[in-house]
């Protein structure tokens, strides 16, 4: 779907108020098919539209999200770029990023497995301080579901995590993801 020669693809840069020029690096990862590019296009156009992935690559991508405390915070948002079938590429990715999100589809076992290898990689090879959100996306499917929210909240608390559903496709939960992250992220220095 993307081009492999250059797997390091930031596909939207967005602002969410916090302090001016801190920058920050969010990569996103899980199996392909969990939803990953579905949850930036809802977040950042507030869109559910799988068909436009293709795009996203060249597009440059902003939105600003007002926080109680008025300070700014860029986030550069990265996509696996179907990296996530090549798991030696993985580092590129991770090492550096600030925030981790892992994602997972609530109707797939298998992505919850591989979830939790992600999750176990980041601790080895991610930065320490790195903030890491467990997302079981697909939520809207819940007639399908195979991975029971305490199965999610149990995985997330036992690797310091913060855990949350979300639907791309209904909106649902996707801002709060977001602000979750942005309120857990190290405050900047005034400076
Ligand atoms: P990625 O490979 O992880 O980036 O996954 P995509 O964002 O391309 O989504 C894979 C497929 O899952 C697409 O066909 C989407 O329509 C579908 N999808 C993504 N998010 C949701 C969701 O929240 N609910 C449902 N029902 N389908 C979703």
């Amino acid at each position: 779907k993307y081009d492999l020669i250059s797997p390091l693809h930031p596909i939207c840069d967005t602002d969410i108020a916090v302090s001016p020029k801190h920058h920050l690096q969010l990569v996103l990862l899980g199996d392909s098919g969990v939803g990953k590019s579905c949850i930036v296009l809802r977040f950042v156009r507030g869109q559910f539209d799988p068909t436009s992935k293709v795009t996203i690559g060249a597009s440059f991508l902003s939105q600003t999200i007002a926080l109680q405390d008025s300070t700014t915070v860029k986030f550069e948002i990265w996509d696996t770029a179907g990296q996530e079938r090549y798991a030696a590429l993985a580092p590129l990715y991770y090492r550096g990023a600030a925030v981790a999100v892992v994602v997972y589809d609530i109707t797939s076992p298998e992505s919850f497995a591989k979830a939790q290898y992600w999750v176990k990689e980041l601790q080895k090879h991610g930065s320490p301080d790195i903030v890491m959100a467990l997302v079981g996306n697909k939520a809207d499917l819940d007639e399908k579901r195979e991975v029971t929210t305490q199965d999610g909240i149990d995985c997330a608390e036992k690797n310091g995590m913060f855990f949350i559903e979300t639907s791309a496709k209904t909106a649902d939960n996707i801002n709060q993801l977001f602000e979750e992250i942005a309120k857990r992220l190290p405050r900047p220095s005034a400076a």
